[in-house]
Order: structure tokens, then C-alpha cells, then sequence
């Protein structure tokens, strides 16, 4: 691997016009976010967070500047790069199971295939008892589980997850998180993880990203680097 930074966005601007009323959503953000760092994305609600990851997930693209992830521009959504919602965006009328193995079948993988993956995800996420069960059959974080699962599906080296926990209970977003950082540690996956919790910031953060109430806005100097005191993939992770 280069020394080139995973993602980089460079002088990012984006303008919202509807009517004649203008938004600056972000303004000249730089960031380089290398391979394997989980960064959160700080900031209070309409600061940006939503919109600078939809640029770098290539849902929205930015009035101006350069967007780059693993070396390429980015002009559209692509394969590389993952996107869990707040809202889990399950597929109602599938089961937990075949929501996660859509995607697959989609790309036209086999089926052995798809069930040998389907089921290790399964497990990981403490899903396998409830495969045949519907979303609306699931709590809440069982829901944001099946989400996370089919993103980790597609094996998408860069997950992009806005505000996924922020709907759950606190001690299912603990569960959660925790799950989270065990998953990063085992798949080593980059992570941008959008929340307006500083306590979920500095719980899962390798560096946060804060963002400004001046609108759009990152400071260089608001770029925390966290010392991470516990190893995920050890095996006193759970009991500290
Ligand atoms: P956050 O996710 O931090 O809460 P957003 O990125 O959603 O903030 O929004 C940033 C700013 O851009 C807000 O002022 C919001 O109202 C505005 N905005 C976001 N999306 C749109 C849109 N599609 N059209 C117009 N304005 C938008
Ligand atoms: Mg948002």
C-alpha cells in the first residue's frame, strides 16, 4: 500500500440553491483519511455531516473541489464504498437473510457462495436465530444489525455510516458499538461514522472530525487524534 491517503477531500464546497435561497453545506473542506482509521465525524445537527458524506459515498456531489477514494475521482456510488443509514433502509418484504444476500445476487455471485457469506454474517452479528424473520419482527437495533450486515456483505472496503445507532436505546447503541469495533478490528475496514455525540465520538474514534457551527465548516486544528486504549480483537475487549 502507497502512503496516499484512502480518501481525500480536497477544497470540497457545497452549495444547495432552491429558489432563490442559498445554503452553503460545506465550505472548503480538506481531509485525508488514511486505510484501516475509524474516524468520526463530529458536529452539531446541520453542520454538514450528512452532506459531506453523501459527497464521498457519491450520492451528492460537491459544487467544487476534489473528491478522491482509493485513487479515484468520485463521480457516482461504487462497490468500494459502503453506506449504513440511520433509518435502517431494510427491504420489508424480504427476510433477514435474503436482505443480506440481495446484494450478492445482484452481483451474480453463487449461490454456495452467497450462503457460505450470508451465514458467517450472520453469526457475526448474533442474527443466525432470527434468519427467517421479517424487519418488522425485529427490535430496533436487531434491525440496525441486518443493515450492518448487508453493507458488510458487499465487502466494501470504506463503510460510511450516518448516525446509525442514534435512534437506539443506550444500551443497544453500547452492544452495538462494541460489535462495531470488533468487526473493524477482525475486517479492517476504514470507517466514517457521522454522529452528534461526542461521548459516541470518543468511544469509537481512532480521530475525530469536527465540524463547526459555523456551517460547513472543519477546523484543521478540530482534527483529534485518539489514543485507543483497547484492543477490539482481544479477548479482554468485552470483560474492561
Ligand atoms: P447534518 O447532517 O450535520 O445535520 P446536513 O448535511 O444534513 O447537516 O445539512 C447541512 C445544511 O445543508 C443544512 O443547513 C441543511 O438544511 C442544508 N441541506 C442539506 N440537504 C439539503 C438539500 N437537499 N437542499 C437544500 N438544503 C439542504
Ligand atoms: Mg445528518
Amino acid at each position: 500500500m502507497t502512503n496516499t491517503a484512502q480518501i481525500q477531500v480536497k477544497g470540497v464546497n457545497k452549495i444547495f440553491r432552491t429558489g432563490d435561497k442559498e445554503v452553503v453545506a460545506l465550505r472548503d473542506i480538506q481531509l485525508e483519511i488514511p486505510e484501516g482509521q475509524f474516524v468520526c465525524l463530529l458536529g452539531p445537527s446541520g453542520c454538514g455531516k450528512s452532506t459531506l458524506l453523501n459527497a464521498i459515498a457519491g450520492f451528492s456531489l460537491p459544487t467544487s473541489g476534489e473528491l478522491i477514494a482509493n485513487g479515484k475521482a468520485v463521480t457516482q456510488p461504487g462497490p468500494d464504498r459502503g453506506m449504513v443509514f440511520q433509518e435502517y433502509a431494510l427491504f420489508p418484504w424480504m427476510t433477514v437473510e435474503h436482505n443480506i444476500a440481495f446484494g450478492l445476487e445482484i452481483k451474480g455471485m453463487s449461490k454456495g457462495d452467497i450462503a457460505a457469506r450470508v451465514s458467517k454474517l450472520l453469526s457475526m452479528l448474533g442474527l443466525s436465530d432470527f434468519r427467517q424473520r421479517f424487519p418488522k419482527d425485529l427490535s430496533g437495533g436487531m434491525r440496525q444489525r441486518v443493515a450492518i450486515a448487508r453493507v458488510l456483505a458487499l465487502d466494501s472496503p470504506i463503510m460510511l455510516m450516518d448516525e446509525p445507532f442514534g435512534a437506539l436505546d443506550a444500551l443497544t447503541r453500547r452492544n452495538l458499538q462494541d460489535e462495531l469495533l470488533r468487526i473493524w478490528a477482525e475486517l479492517k475496514k476504514t470507517i466514517i461514522f457521522v454522529t452528534h455525540s461526542i461521548e459516541e465520538a470518543i468511544y469509537l474514534a481512532d480521530r475525530i472530525v469536527v465540524m463547526t457551527y459555523r456551517p460547513g465548516t472543519v477546523k484543521k486544528d478540530l482534527l483529534i487524534d485518539m489514543p485507543r486504549l483497547r484492543d477490539p480483537s482481544s479477548a479482554e475487549f468485552n470483560q474492561l
